[in-house]
């Protein structure tokens, strides 16, 4: 037909929901939705064309390997699911891609806290008074008389909550807490009325506080965001919760899905950022949608979905009939959401030091802040632990204030803001990067997925401040004062552009249960969808991308749900 759009639907962005959104369009059964009318209309399969900025598909998920250790597989980004309790990524990575997984490592007893300068083990978490921490006597009475899994502070904001809410446990085991906080309220006013952190001051002194929020290992988890959100947060990161990884990185995930929606006709185009948009008349009667690309081409289509977080939006154009001035409601919904800044390190050792500490696998901790301290598996399958004369990893992964800490060593301007002013590099100076040692002979990539993180890892080259300022606060909470160098580091800073952040949560007096699904079109009648972590009711999470692309799916296009094998 004469006047047909380049393409039916846009999607902009490959990360997870992206890619997970194009390929149930091109590979479910369409039903009676709207793409199955415009398949009538092309008389064939509708035209999908995802348009991706960088260089690759998966964007908050960034696995990466060393040439130094080509079998062992670092999590720059997204790391891990919960199974059962996250239904769908669980049943993409098990049931549909079927890919070999992993329980992960984390509570060790033997392992570290190194606290408020003291070297302490994660067991001595389990009573109040080696810690260093002004405990009220009350508080310090019931973390010594209590039992149950949870052995660390971070048991007193649970007791908080239990206090507000008295059915807050109940509910966790039996699989309705989301439900449950949606209709308790606190005080008088609905739980989303409230801060965290807000909540939490009431019921704890303030030492108390840090001491929960400290052993809890993230911040964020800890602070003003939406009660009800960050509650059902909260109970994913308490001891006992048991965490899966994909053998080969989670890239394995929105990697497969590209080959499908790549073998069942879906285009993808890289280095296309786009850059704004708005309506455009469709010859066959509804309206449509032209798309702005930074490159200075066009695209028309009968649809675009924005898989994408808030300030990658936020970074287009404020023109059109959605971003514009003329639909100011969506931009002030966009703020319902605050992105948390989130900071990983590897470290690769030519020798496991720490191991002389007694410590091999799973999390040590520390108020340092590199906060959090994976002894990293070796091997293929994830499961490995190298012997004290082999080749390490070591992951720093930390939040929020942090992050500036490591910023801080590291200011190439590549990683600056947008804002900055592209002429004003000779404002600063760059930080020398960190030399890494030259990669052995006989770890060439066997195969294209193996050489994409081999090019992950090598193009997220470490500063050599940052290491050296890493390997300091390492050596110090091991309590051990020399350590062989590290041969080999890579980073990611996700609060740079055009993430703005690792993951987001909901501001306090937004109620997610009626924003996620508003979001998800951010104009009555305009065929513009949206969808990703950000605006989810399971934000931090890949399941949260995947919920909100259901939506926009089945509720937005009317696609039947996804059918299991
Ligand atoms: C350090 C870290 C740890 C995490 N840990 C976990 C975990 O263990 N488990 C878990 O489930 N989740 C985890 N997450 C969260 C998880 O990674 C995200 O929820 C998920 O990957 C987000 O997918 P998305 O599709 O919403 O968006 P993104 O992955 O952010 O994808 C957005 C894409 O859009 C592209 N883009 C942006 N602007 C434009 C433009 N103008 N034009 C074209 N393209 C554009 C970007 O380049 C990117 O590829 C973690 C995240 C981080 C950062």
């Amino acid at each position: 037909m004469a006047n047909e759009p380049d393409v039916d639907v846009a999607i902009i962005g490959g990360g997870i929901s992206g890619i997970y959104a194009g390929w149930r369009l091109l590979a479910s059964p369409l039903g009676s939705s709207q793409p199955a009318e415009w398949a009538q209309k092309r008389d064939g399969p509708i035209k999908v064309a995802l348009f991706e900025g960088s260089d690759r598909i998966g964007g908050r998920l960034l696995s990466g390997r060393s040439p130094h250790m080509a079998d062992t597989t670092a999590e720059l980004g997204g790391m891990r699911y919960v199974a059962p309790a996250q239904k769908l990524v669980t049943a993409l990575v098990e049931r549909v891609l079927r890919l070999p997984f992993h329980e992960q490592v984390v509570a060790v007893d033997a392992n570290i806290a190194f606290l408020r300068g003291r070297l302490l083990r994660s067991r001595d978490l389990a009573s109040p008074a080696p810690l260093p921490f002004w405990f009220s006597p009350e508080e310090a009475a019931w973390l010594a008389a209590r039992t149950g899994p949870d052995q660390t502070p971070s048991a007193l904001i649970q007791r908080v909550l239990t206090r507000l809410m008295p059915d807050v446990l109940a509910r966790l085991q039996a699989g309705t807490l989301r439900e449950y906080l949606a209709s308790v309220q606190v005080g008088g006013l609905p739980l989303w009325r409230h801060g965290f952190w807000n909540l939490l001051a009431e019921g704890m002194s303030p030492d108390g506080y840090v001491a929960a929020r400290t052993t809890i290992g993230y911040d964020c988890l800890g602070g003003n965001s939406n009660a009800l959100d960050l509650t059902a947060a909260f109970f994913d990161f308490v001891p006992g919760v048991s965490y899966r990884m994909v053998n080969d990185g989670y890239e394995a995930v929105p990697w497969q899905l590209q080959q499908r929606f790549q073998q069942a006709g879906g285009e993808v185009r890289f280095g296309t950022w786009l850059e704004g948009f708005g309506a455009h008349g469709l010859a066959d009667g509804p309206q449509g949608v032209r798309l702005r690309f930074r490159d200075g081409s066009d695209v028309t289509a009968r649809a675009v979905i924005l898989a994408m977080p808030r300030r990658s939006i936020e970074l287009l154009r404020p023109e059109g009939e959605v971003l514009g001035p003329s639909n100011m409601a969506f931009r002030q919904a966009l703020a319902s959401v605050t992105a948390i800044p989130l900071f990983k390190l590897f470290l690769l050792y030519p020798q496991c030091w720490w191991q002389q500490a007694g410590v091999t696998k799973g999390r040590s901790l520390t108020d340092m802040p590199l906060r959090q301290c994976y002894y990293w598996p070796s091997g293929p399958d994830g499961t490995g632990v190298p012997k004290p004369s082999e080749p390490g990893l070591l992951m720093a992964y930390d939040d929020l204030l942090n992050v500036s800490f490591w910023s801080g060593l590291d200011t190439r301007r590549e990683v600056q803001k947008a804002s900055r002013h592209p002429g004003a590099t000779h404002h600063h100076h760059h930080w020398p990067l960190f030399p890494r040692s030259p990669a052995p002979e006989a770890t060439a990539p066997g195969d294209e997925y193996a050489a994409l993180l081999q090019r992950n890892w090598t193009g997220h080259t470490a500063t050599a401040p940052m290491v050296r300022e890493m390997h300091r606060q390492l050596m110090l909470m091991h309590g051990v004062d020399t350590a062989p160098e590290p041969i080999d580091a890579a980073y990611m800073d996700w609060g740079r552009d055009p993430y703005g952040g690792g993951v987001h949560l909901w501001n306090p007096n937004f109620f997610s249960d009626e924003m996620m699904p508003r979001m998800t079109q951010p104009l009555d009648g305009f065929p513009c969808y949206l969808c990703g972590e950000a605006y989810s009711t399971n934000q931090t999470w890949v399941e949260g991308a995947l919920q909100t692309a259901e939506i926009v799916l089945q509720k937005r296009l009317g696609l039947p749900a996804l059918e299991l094998p």
